[in-house]
């Protein structure tokens, strides 16, 4: 039984009476005879002596004394049992099934994730920072059921809902409810439409932060009604009903984007995520002034280039890159209305990384902007302000061991 392990346990050494056994990726040996396993959440099994023989699982805290010392699968240092003790039992967190035991938060195939206390507390391990522990709290905390025993052996449940959540819903849907708040009052294709567009900012946990330090969306009556439209800071966006329905149609006939008749011959390019967009400009808000500089500096490079290659026609009176039908692949802006500033810039940028289709092209028109974005979503302690840092970093966490952040975003 033992061999049929993959060696994916602890390695270091155990301690067990006057034994000192040796400990390779989970395997015990005495002598290089081997003589059990080791799982990391301190599950043992296959043991024969010295250890005492038993063929199911048993903890180490079962056998009076042992104590490993070594390093867990990351090449972090682990002990076992360990100084902390908390609750044994099952932890279903976002839906996700995990065992608890002793305090030590496992999957079902033995990976340590983080740890529980007999309070509730949870922290897991950030792997994208070397395994530090990141402590939940009500902002990155998922729904949370435990059922078993506290370490003085004392039955206890667990129910912990987020608020205003429907259990019925994964987070990140849930998180696109909260942010739209007329989602109960759109149509059918308006949801989808909203869904799809916004899922990947939800799912990394930036709909969440931006909405918290922003304000949410709402339909409303407002001509143009584009927040970030003047450029003038306004926290809540508001979205003009009309435009939105407008929106949603052309995204169901065209996609993402399309071309547009303006200024005859001439045509522009027009993405159609007004959704996104809007949340474009919340976003800038969150960015650091470094983040920030490089953007403008990019728009205007793109300006400059723009006027060089595309200049306005005569008796045109608006800001939008105008191409002729044949020169579509050497536009410079991803769509036209990302010409007339900084901030459409930026926003329109978010708004085509929203969804994959648009995402390739961006690729193609703007990688710099492409990458930026990029960065963002994987790594966005390096573009957000520095006060967001924390609760972006805890909450990814809570999203990746949840099982709504996968491990390349951009899947999504
Ligand atoms: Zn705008």
């Amino acid at each position: 039984m033992v061999e049929t392990l993959k060696g994916t346990g602890p390695s270091g050494f155990l301690e067990f009476g006057q034994n000192l056994l040796v400990v390779d990726y989970g395997k015990i040996y005495q002598d290089g005879t081997p003589v059990g396993f080791l799982h990391e959440d301190g599950l043992m099994q296959g043991l024969s002596e010295p250890l005492g023989v038993w063929q199911g699982l048993k903890t180490i805290e079962e056998l009076p004394g042992c104590v490993f010392r070594g390093i867990d699968r990351r090449g972090l240092q682990l002990e076992l049992p360990g100084s902390s003790s908390g609750p044994t039992g099952g932890l279903t967190y976002n839906k996700q099934s995990f065992n608890v035991i002793f305090g030590r938060i496992a999957t079902q195939d033995h990976r340590i994730l983080g740890f529980m206390t007999d309070e509730g507390e949870l922290q897991f391990y950030d792997d994208r920072f070397n395994g530090t522990l990141r402590k939940m709290d009500e902002v990155s905390q998922l729904s949370t059921i435990f059922q078993g025993i506290k370490s003085n052996g004392q039955p206890w449940q667990l129910n912990y809902q987020r608020p205003l959540h429907r259990p019925d819903k994964s987070y990140w849907e849930n998180e696109i409810i909260r942010y739209f708040e007329d989602f109960d009052r759109v149509t059918g294709p308006q949801k989808k439409y909203v869904c799809e567009t916004m899922r990947l900012f939800a799912c990394t946990g930036l709909l969440q932060v931006v909405r918290k330090q922003e304000g949410s969306a709402g339909l409303g009556n407002v001509r143009h009604g584009a927040s970030g439209a003047t450029g003038v800071r306004s926290g809540k966006v508001n979205l003009d009903r009309d435009e939105f329905e407008k929106e949603v149609g052309f995204y169901k006939q065209f996609g993402a984007s399309m071309v547009v008749p303006r200024h005859k011959p001439l045509i522009e390019v027009r993405i159609n995520l007004v959704v996104a967009h809007e949340y474009g400009h919340q976003l800038e808000f969150c960015l650091s002034q470094a983040a920030q500089g490089i953007i403008s500096e990019a728009y205007e490079k793109r300006r400059k280039l723009c006027d060089q290659i595309h200049p306005l026609p005569d008796g045109y009176e608006g800001g939008a890159e105008l191409v002729q039908p044949t020169q579509l692949d050497e536009r410079v802006f991803v769509s036209g209305y990302a010409r007339s500033s900084m901030n459409e810039y930026w926003a329109e940028s978010v708004a085509a990384f929203a969804v994959p289709q648009s995402r390739i092209l961006l690729a193609e028109v703007d990688p710099e902007m492409h990458e930026l974005l990029v960065g963002i979503v994987k790594e966005p302690e390096k573009m957000l302000n520095f006060n967001l840092h924390e609760s972006i970093l805890t909450l990814q966490t809570s999203l990746r061991v949840g099982g709504e952040l996968p491990e390349n975003p951009l899947t999504i």
